[in-house]
């Protein structure tokens, strides 16, 4: 019998305190109009899997920043842009050092950058405040490397009065607002033009193609249009005003406000569209200095840290297992090797060896999962990940007796009767290396069982008296 390590799925809310994105980058760094300027084409969205390196450079010690932290922002990249089969291999991060490394997206957290800005691969900025609390920002820097335009590009705004107010029922002031902000149909020192509202292809005012984002499913906008947002639901949508209009007078009946590409009061940022996608997988097969960073698929089904136990004592390996970055939706299932030959095979299996035998899923973590410390490869299991693929690789599969359960029982009196009280640990539970450590004073037995059907007791006497 495994034990079945059921975890369950939670989806974590995210809430932002009231601001606005200050984001550095407003000048396009590439082909500016040499990527999809018109097809939306959903099947460009997706293709072979691009895996970028991916390296933290801590430049600030007003807080301290823990590797969990990093981990996070990778989970939380993964989870907006595996969409688009672009995938992140976090490669673990540096103290006060600045020196980008040439084969990783290097992002630079500051203690002030504003909120972020995107210079370049080398230097993606992140401020401390931002770092913790928006990770949103982090995909809108990261969208910029691979390509993106803010969706506003080339459109300037001004407040002033409304005619008629616009209303939103959330807010606290009063629902009825008198002033707001409007396109601003004046030349902007940016070079690309803005963006006209209509899509009609055979309008003369059609212009989606060449002007603000080069995305043509990326509704016409302006910098932080009007925005009714519920802090406490986190619903967030456009107010629509026919006085707000581009510059042909055509109103904005819609503006994507939640686009991670965009600026927003109240930055709820989680939508990217299938015409950004095209945007960013073009731009990677075009740009070098992306390619360069791009690791293989194969790196994702290898740990962050930790060592895999190869033999039959290595205490080492239990205190530090193969562990996983967060972010994926993984699945181990049950493996086995399949003939004596596969004695000699390294362990874990090669990547591209599939040979061995798969059962069921035997534990897994939702991309979301939060403990991190809890993803790691245990014995006898191959790795699934969802976002890439239904096969399993990577088995596992130690031949050497492993513990995969076991029980605690406590003689509550002191001496060896059956007033006792007994404690189910599960494999992380009985490889715990503080196990011993932890118990309270007490006379214990303890029973481990191990992969091969054997049990071991041992009794333990603890008095720290
Ligand atoms: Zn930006």
């Amino acid at each position: 019998m495994r034990n079945l390590l059921l975890v369950l799925f939670f989806s974590p809310l995210y809430f932002y305190a009231q601001s606005t994105i200050n984001c550095g980058n407003t000048e396009p760094i590439y082909g500016k109009k040499s990527y999809h300027t018109g097809s939306t084409g959903a099947s460009l969205a997706i293709g072979d899997p691009y895996v970028f390196n991916i390296y933290f450079h801590n430049e600030q010690d007003v807080i301290t920043l823990t590797e969990n932290d990093y981990l996070k922002a990778v989970a939380y990249l993964n989870q907006v842009y595996n969409q688009f089969d672009i995938f992140f291999k976090y490669r673990g991060f540096v103290d006060f050092d600045i020196t980008p490394l040439t084969d990783m997206l290097n992002i630079v957290v500051r203690e002030t950058a504003g909120d972020g800005s995107a210079l370049t691969p080398d230097f993606i900025n992140i401020s401390y405040t931002t770092f913790l609390t928006d990770l949103p920002i982090i995909s809108h820097e990261v969208g910029h490397i691979l390509g993106l335009l803010h969706t506003f590009q080339g459109s300037p705004r001004e407040e002033r009065a409304f005619i008629n107010p616009i209303t939103c029922e959330f807010d606290p002031a009063g629902t009825d607002r008198e002033i707001g902000f409007f396109f601003l149909d004046e030349p902007d020192d940016d070079d690309l033009d803005a963006e006209n509202v209509t899509r009609e292809t055979t309008s003369p005012d059609y212009n989606a193609l060449d002007a603000g984002d080069l995305v043509v499913d990326t509704p016409a906008t302006y910098p932080t249009p009007n925005v009714c947002s519920d802090i406490s639901s986190g619903v967030s949508y456009y107010i629509y005003s026919n006085e707000v209009v581009d510059e042909t007078g055509t109103p904005y009946v819609d503006i994507d406000v939640r686009n991670i590409m965009s600026y927003n009061e109240y930055p709820y940022l989680d939508n990217l569209t299938l015409g950004q996608g095209v945007r960013m997988r073009e731009t990677i097969a075009n740009e070098t200095i992306l390619q360069d960073r791009l690791t293989t698929v194969e790196s994702l089904y290898e740990p962050y840290s930790g060592i895999y136990r190869t033999c039959c004592w290595q205490p080492e390996a239990n205190e530090n297992p193969p562990r996983f970055q967060p972010g994926f939706d993984y699945e181990f299932v049950a493996c086995s090797d399949s003939s004596i030959l596969s004695l000699g095979r390294p362990l874990p299996w090669p990547y591209e060896d599939l040979t061995f035998n798969t059962g069921d899923v035997v534990y897994s973590f939702s991309s979301d999962y939060e403990v991190y410390e809890d993803i790691v490869h245990l014995n006898n299991t191959a790795i699934r990940i969802v976002q890439l693929e239904d096969t399993p690789r990577r088995c596992y599969s130690n031949l050497a007796k492993n513990a995969n359960s076991g029980t605690i029982v406590k003689f509550n009196d002191g001496v060896f009767n059956a007033n006792v009280t007994a404690t189910a640990k599960d494999s992380l539970g009985i490889n715990d290396p503080n196990l011993v450590n932890n118990l309270e004073n007490g006379l214990f037995l303890i029973e481990t069982n191990f992969d091969d059907g054997t049990q071991d007791q041992k009794v333990i006497l603890k008095d720290n008296e």
